[in-house]
């Protein structure tokens, strides 16, 4: 099964994807996460990527569309993957769609997390990233089990440089204008489905599920 979550920065797309690909046993695939190790790794393709990310603007189509292509190549990604954080333009959808096409595939469904914008500034200013693992939490809805410590592997959390309010105000704004078309984009093609992302973790995963099983 391949996956699509859209939804707008903080909505909990991640969160959910990486449930998704633990239930399934396919690979979550995160641009945004693949940038952060490339930073952290001080690559070319981190410098470049790291000028957008810091002033919450999209990474140029051309350096991500290659990443993401490359990413979804490989022998894990055969029997599917979960996308999360691309496509994020419309320009991004139609490429991964003629690749996929060549391969006489396609992607089976995209799923809106839906969560306005009022509730998206609260939730960026409490998230806490493990940059060493990619495990995400929240200091009050998803806390670590030790304050400031990730669970998986024992490094310190930290506030992501692009979850400072000011930043999160310009990422909104590019969502609504660059990544929202996405939306009738996968309506057109009639695999959109949307669900609340305002509630529980939990609740929004079994209503995730609930659409998985029953396609
Ligand atoms: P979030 O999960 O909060 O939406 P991401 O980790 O997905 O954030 O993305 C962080 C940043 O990485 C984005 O603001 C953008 O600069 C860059 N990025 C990630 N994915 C893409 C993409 N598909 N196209 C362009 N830029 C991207
Ligand atoms: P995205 O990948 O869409 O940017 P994340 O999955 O990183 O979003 O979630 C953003 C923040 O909100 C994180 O701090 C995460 O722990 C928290 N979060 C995720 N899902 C929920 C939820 N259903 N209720 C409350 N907080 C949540
Ligand atoms: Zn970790």
């Amino acid at each position: 099964m391949k996956i699509i979550m859209l939804g707008a920065p903080g909505a909990g797309k991640g969160t959910q994807a990486k449930m998704i690909a633990a239930k399934y046993g396919i690979p979550h695939v995160s641009t945004g996460d693949i940038f952060r190790a490339n930073i952290k790794n001080g690559t070319e393709l981190g410098k470049e990527a790291k000028k957008y990310m810091d002033q919450g603007l999209l990474v140029p189509d051309e350096l991500t569309v290659k990443i993401l292509l490359d990413r979804v190549a490989q022998a894990d990604c055969a029997n599917g993957y979960v996308l999360d954080g691309f496509p994020r333009t419309i320009p991004q959808a139609e490429v991964l769609d003629k690749a996929l096409a060549e391969l006489g595939d396609a992607i089976d469904i995209a799923i809106d997390v839906d969560v306005p914008d009022e509730n998206i500034v609260k939730r960026m200013s409490g998230r806490r990233a493990c940059l060493n693992c990619g495990a995400t939490y929240h200091v009050e809805h998803i806390p670590p089990r030790k304050e400031g410590i990730c669970d998986n592997c024992g490094q310190a959390l930290v506030l992501r440089d692009d979850d400072k309010p000011e930043t999160v105000l310009n990422r909104l704004a590019v969502y609504h204008s660059q990544t929202q078309p996405l939306i009738d984009y996968y309506t057109a093609k009639g695999i959109l489905k949307t669900v609340d992302g305002t509630v529980d973790m939990e609740e929004v995963f079994a209503a995730i599920v609930e659409l998985l099983e029953n396609k």
